[in-house]
């Protein structure tokens, strides 16, 4: 400590979702402080892909009577006991989080290590001030390296007359102490597209409000208008919508459209994105720049433009997706550990998915991206319908859709919307990943007869190449 109160350390990391991870016995060595405001863990753990993929597996189950009868096999849901679906999932996560915090404060495996539960700013170069959650004084530290691991947080809208009533965001939601007959859930990306499906299939009757013609319009035109389609059966969907204004009502938020009609909700979701927690840390004061959308600027390092800083994840990624923080967090794990071997972090083929039903998943360009971009390339789209499993699933709306370059034989991205979407695309980015031609993956190898996988397979085949 020095003579002014500011605690010396070698590394600070600030968050515990991706940034946690960071921490392996090649650092016992460091003096370290990890700071975190929050439930330790982050967004994924808590409040993100872990829980919500839980209750999509729930959500699932419980849709199979809806669709199993055009099968010849009648079956009926008979009921859905939210508390035990709920509970299984935060009984599994909260003891997980609390656990990895009680590991990094007490455990010696961490002895070397500092946790400030508080929020963390810059006051100046590679200093920061914690303001502790306790409310007890700020304390300052500094170190010789920094890490942003600080993620992002959801944006609620402004609408007039929220303030008077209660509302959820994909923070709380999943708590629910009980199901409503009927959720309003403004926004139409994934987020909303996923617990559309979750709460639709426990029964409620869900409504999705959304500004643009189409639902997921960051995906492929095709596998968005396939969506929206899809949408528009099971669920009431408000496209080229905005909410007016919010009112509270008997059974819970009445909401007003910008057409004038009016809906009740038990409860409304708000989902209409998120934003990077980068002005939590008044980044100017430590010489992190930032860009007008907020993220910290990179290189492909994963260096910020002040010396000795870092950054990963959320924060800094507009792919705003797990496995991306935590790839950038093994670039920058790598890099703090051999400062003259630097590795650059690879963004070139970052797939995504989403979770809701039918399951989507992607990478690559999209066709109007290709298009714009001005290649020349080949589109193939694959029906499930139309391969073996397909036959047996019944599947009528599924499909995959592959864009290549004709003259070398390289995917430039695929689009899969269907049953086991992303497990479809897993070879796919495997294939971009390595450099694998269409011709070498089609004919290289085996496809198991009938797998799902044949999808890929016909794809492939069906591309023309030069
Ligand atoms: C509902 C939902 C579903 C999702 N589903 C998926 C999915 O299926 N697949 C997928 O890949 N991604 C999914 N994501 C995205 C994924 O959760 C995030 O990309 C990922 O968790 C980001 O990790 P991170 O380490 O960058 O940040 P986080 O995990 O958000 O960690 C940042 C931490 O920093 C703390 N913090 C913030 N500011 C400060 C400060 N100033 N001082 C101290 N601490 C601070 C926060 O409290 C937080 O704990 C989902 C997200 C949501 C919200």
């Amino acid at each position: 400590m020095r003579l002014d109160g500011t605690v010396r350390f070698d590394l600070v990391i600030i968050g515990t979702g991706s940034g946690n991870s960071l921490l392996d016995p090649r650092f016992a060595g460091l003096r370290v402080a990890i700071v975190e405001r929050g439930t330790f863990g982050g967004t994924c753990l808590n409040v993100g892909c872990i829980p919500t993929k839980m209750f999509v597996h729930t959500a699932d189950l419980a849709r199979t009577p809806a669709t199993s009868g055009r099968l010849g096999v009648d079956e009926t849901l008979d009921g859905v006991r939210w508390p035990q679906i709920r509970d299984r999932v935060f009984g599994r996560i909260d003891p997980i989080a609390e656990g990895g915090r009680e590991y990094r404060t007490h455990h010696p495996d961490n002895a070397h290590v500092t946790v400030f539960q508080g929020t963390a700013r810059f006051t100046g170069e590679r200093t920061l001030e914690v303001t502790p959650n306790d409310g007890s004084a700020p304390r300052t530290i500094t170190a010789e390296r920094v890490v942003l691991a600080n993620g992002g947080r959801v944006v609620v809208p402004e609408i007039s007359g929220l303030d008077e009533v209660e509302y959820h965001t994909s923070d709380t939601v999943m708590r629910l102490p009980e199901l409503p007959e009927r959720m309003v859930i403004v926004g139409g990306g994934f987020i909303a597209a996923e617990f559309a499906h979750v709460f639709s299939a426990y029964g409620v009757q869900v409504t999705v409000v959304v500004r643009g013609q189409r639902l997921l319009r960051k995906e492929d035109a095709d596998v968005s208008a396939r969506f929206t389609e899809l949408a528009k059966d099971r669920w009431d969907v408000r496209t080229g919508r905005t909410v007016a204004r919010v009112a509270k009502s008997g059974t819970g938020v009445e909401v007003t459209l910008d057409d004038g009609s009016v809906l009740d909700a038990g409860v409304l979701l708000l989902a209409t994105g998120r934003t990077p927690n980068s002005d939590t840390l008044d980044p100017a004061a430590g010489g992190v720049e930032v860009d007008e959308q907020g993220y910290v600027v990179v290189d492909e390092y994963q260096r910020t433009t002040a010396e000795g800083v870092w950054a990963l994840g959320d924060v800094c990624s507009p792919y705003e997706l797990k496995h991306v923080a935590n790839h950038e967090a093994r670039v920058v794990q790598h890099n703090l550990l051999h400062p003259d071997d630097l590795v650059a972090a690879d963004h070139r083929f970052v797939p995504h998915a989403v979770f809701t039903s039918p399951q989507i998943a992607g990478v690559g360009l999209t066709e109007a991206e290709a298009t714009e971009r001005g290649l020349r390339f080949v589109t193939k789209t694959q029906a499930y319908g139309d391969i073996a499993y397909g036959w047996a699933m019944e599947d009528q709306t599924g499909f995959a859709k592959l864009i290549a370059d004709p003259a070398t034989g390289q995917l430039l991205g695929a689009h899969i919307i269907g049953p086991q979407a992303p497990t479809l695309l897993q070879p796919i980015i495997q294939a971009m990943s390595f450099g694998l031609g269409v011709r070498e993956m089609a004919r290289g190898q085996y496809w198991i007869h009938p797998a799902m996988p044949e999808l890929i397979e016909n794809a492939l085949l069906g591309l023309e190449l030069d």
